[in-house]
């Protein structure tokens, strides 16, 4: 395979797990036929970016480039691109290709594919090196994996739709979350507070769960109709075997065993965190009551498309707290200090 021509455009990138982020310039594939090629506006900053520049998932290739809440405006199509034209204002996630016949892909769960190919942390097909993710000024994807924008959302805090968004509407609509269950989120993270919103907006009966007491009163008007404060043993206790559905969204170490003993008979734990140590699990929580443990990755192309068009409908938009370029360090420490409300977003101008 021949390299195919290029351009470079302007990136934040990290050269080791020990590195902060600082300006680079890359390449991206000039668009082929079936490419758009996209000036990225905003991009979210998901826990992940900080995991995977962090090397915490020991799969970091670098130099490395995070980002994968993007959405920016159409600057040109390839001839055979009839989905998009340029000016359009689009998305795109975690996922950039994947096989297109393996049975996920056929069936729209291209996040299942065993050859995907993520938005970084991925091998480019095309440029065979490792993908480079949207802290970057442009970027250049198959428009099969590019998402419609609603015109109606503001495009920033619209972004973190892309990973925050359908990584939580994914598991709340593949186990039908809806009226007359009682549903836990824990942690008031960015995927955490979409969560919140998209249980309400479901109508489910919502508790919230945060290690930070000063979060109370944000998850209650973010939708929650209860808020638990986990670090208080008697406010735990008092929840006790009354959930029907669990959604784990906790970014590190915590005590998974304490959340089995809140599900009722036959409950399930959906856990989407991923964090870097494995979590304990003891065996009496689940076989009593017959509990379940699940996981659940991001979603396919179609269920993306779907949550960002539910999102148009609803006038749903993620809290965003907007950053320069040149402020992912800092965001990266508030992260770790769950200082985040709810989702720092770049403001791509910045980078210049
Ligand atoms: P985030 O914005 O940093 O939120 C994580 C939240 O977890 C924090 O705000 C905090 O909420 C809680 N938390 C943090 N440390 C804790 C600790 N030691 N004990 C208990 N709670 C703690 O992160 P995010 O971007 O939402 O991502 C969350 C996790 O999901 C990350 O591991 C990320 O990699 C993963 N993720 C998975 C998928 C997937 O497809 N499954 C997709 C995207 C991200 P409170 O202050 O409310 O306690
Ligand atoms: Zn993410
Ligand atoms: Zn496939």
């Amino acid at each position: 395979m021949s390299k195919p021509a290029c351009y470079s455009t302007k990136a934040f990138s990290t050269a080791s797990a020990a590195s902060r982020l600082g300006p680079a310039t890359i390449e991206r594939r000039q668009p082929t036929a079936t490419d758009v090629q996209i000036q990225i506006m905003y991009c979210g900053v998901c826990h992940s970016d900080l995991h995977y520049a962090r090397n915490e998932w020991n799969f970091t290739q670098y130099p490395a480039v995070p980002g994968h809440e993007i959405v920016g405006k159409v600057t040109a199509i390839g001839a055979g691109v009839k989905k998009f034209k340029v000016g359009d204002t689009v998305g795109v996630g975690c996922l950039v290709d994947s096989c297109r016949t393996c049975p996920d892909c056929r069936s729209g769960f291209e996040q299942f594919c065993t050859a995907m190919t993520m938005t970084y942390g991925s091998t480019d097909k095309h440029l065979d090196a490792p993908t480079l993710g949207g802290y970057s000024q442009s970027i250049v994807v198959t428009e099969d994996f590019v998402l419609r924008m609603p015109a109606n959302l503001s495009p920033a805090a619209a972004a973190p739709l892309l990973c925050a968004g359908i990584t939580t509407y994914s598991p709340l609509r593949h186990w039908k979350v809806g009226p007359g269950q009682k549903v836990g989120i824990i942690g008031l993270g960015g995927l955490g507070h979409m969560g919140v919103k998209f249980a309400r907006a479901f109508g489910a009966q919502v508790v919230l769960f945060t290690t930070s007491p000063g979060k109370v009163a944000d998850a209650k008007r973010l939708g929650a109709h209860e808020v638990v404060v986990s670090t208080d043993a008697d406010q735990m206790k008092a929840q006790a075997d009354s959930f029907d559905f669990l959604l784990d969204a906790v970014s590190a170490t915590h005590d998974l065993n304490a959340y089995f003993n809140l599900l009722k008979r036959d409950g399930n734990l959906v856990l989407i965190g991923a964090p870097e140590k494995p979590l304990p699990v003891a065996a009496f929580p689940l076989i009593f009551r017959r509990r379940s443990f699940s996981g659940s990755l991001i979603g396919g192309l179609p269920e993306t498309q779907e949550m960002l068009d539910f999102c148009g409908t609803h006038n749903i938009v993620c809290d965003v707290e907007m950053i320069r370029m040149d402020q992912i360090n800092e965001a990266y420490e508030r992260m770790l200090k769950s200082d985040v409300k709810y989702r720092f977003v770049i403001d791509m101008t910045s980078l210049k």
